[in-house]
């Protein structure tokens, strides 16, 4: 079994290390919170000091912190009291840039690293079915997948560093656009006098087929187990999603690619954060576009 340092026990840390501890490994977690502390030692992990003691005989390091800002921090410190093998894994969602500076550090002082970003949420983290989208040489993927399939069901090598990252901001950005284009959809067929059922019937089973419609559908009623039937609780957040389309717009402007859709969608759930609607599932986006008026 393996020593695994913990550092981010919040809402994902937490079901993921618990995981670990599960399949028998000792795990040794750091987060700045008290609160979260003690809901990892009720999973049974152990709490270290700082993430500096947490790391010292770790054999894995896995990070879970909310942007690259605190990944590079925690890098920049814990890199240096780490095991000469030791592998590193960042599975928070942040910048590629950050991400692949993430990469250099430990490459600089001889250690293994992937960027692991996760999408399966909160759920997913507990049951562990979380989807790892990783970037990463061949050997620290090699060296990180059996360590992951014990919080997630799928893990795909995305290629070199940083890539882990590439692929869940194209992901989220793909998400975001269809949440939108599903939502306007079912505001127009309520003005045409069309009914959630009938263009659910339809277009579930068409060319405008998508998970944004068969999973996560905006409206209550056709897909029992959508947020939209339990008052948009996420689920996935707004303000998350909101965090990924700016991660998404500032990978495009980096390397000048023409995203539109991507623009305009980060700009209609920046409205939708800023009117207080942050904390509400994703797909409550549709309660927005009902309130918004045409320009023309
Ligand atoms: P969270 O805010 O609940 O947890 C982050 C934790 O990091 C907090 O407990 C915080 O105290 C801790 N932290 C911050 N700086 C630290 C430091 N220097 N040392 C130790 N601990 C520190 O956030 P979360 O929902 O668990 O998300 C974590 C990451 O996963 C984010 O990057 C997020 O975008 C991503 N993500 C979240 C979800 C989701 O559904 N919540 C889904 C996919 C990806």
């Amino acid at each position: 079994m393996t020593t695994i340092a913990f550092i981010g026990l919040g809402h994902m840390g937490n079901p993921m290390a618990a995981n670990l501890v599960k399949a028998g490994h000792t795990v040794l977690g750091f987060d700045l919170l008290q609160e979260n502390l003690s809901i990892a030692v009720a999973n049974g992990v152990t709490v270290a000091p700082s993430a500096e003691s947490a790391v010292a005989d770790a054999d894995v390091v896995i990070t879970m912190l909310p942007a690259g800002k605190h990944v590079l921090s925690v890098y920049e410190s814990v890199t240096k009291e780490a095991k000469s093998n030791a592998l590193f894994i960042d599975s928070s969602t942040i910048d590629v840039e950050s991400a692949r500076k993430a990469h250099e550090i430990a490459r600089n002082r001889g250690l293994l690293s992937v960027d692991a970003p996760v999408s399966g949420g909160i759920g997913g983290a507990a049951a562990g079915t979380l989807t790892f989208m990783v970037g990463g040489s061949v050997d620290a993927f090699t060296k990180a997948q059996p360590i992951l399939s014990q919080m997630g069901a799928r893990i795909v090598h995305c290629g070199d560093a940083g890539n882990g990252q590439a692929a869940k901001i194209c992901n989220n950005m793909i998400l975001g656009i269809s949440m939108i284009g599903v939502s306007e959809a079912f505001t127009l067929a309520e003005k045409l006098g069309l009914s959630h059922q009938a263009l659910f019937d339809v277009a579930s089973t068409s060319s405008g087929q998508c998970w944004s419609l068969t999973t996560y559908c905006p409206v209550p009623g056709p897909v029992a187990t959508s947020p939209a039937n339990n008052d948009y609780k996420p689920g996935f957040a707004a303000a998350l999603m909101l965090k990924d389309l700016r991660l998404a717009q500032d990978a495009a402007k980096s390397v000048d690619a023409a995203t539109p859709l991507g623009a305009h969608a980060e700009a209609i759930y920046a409205e939708f954060g800023a009117a207080g609607n942050e904390g509400f599932d994703f797909s409550a986006i549709i309660n927005h576009l009902r309130k918004t008026h045409r320009e023309d």
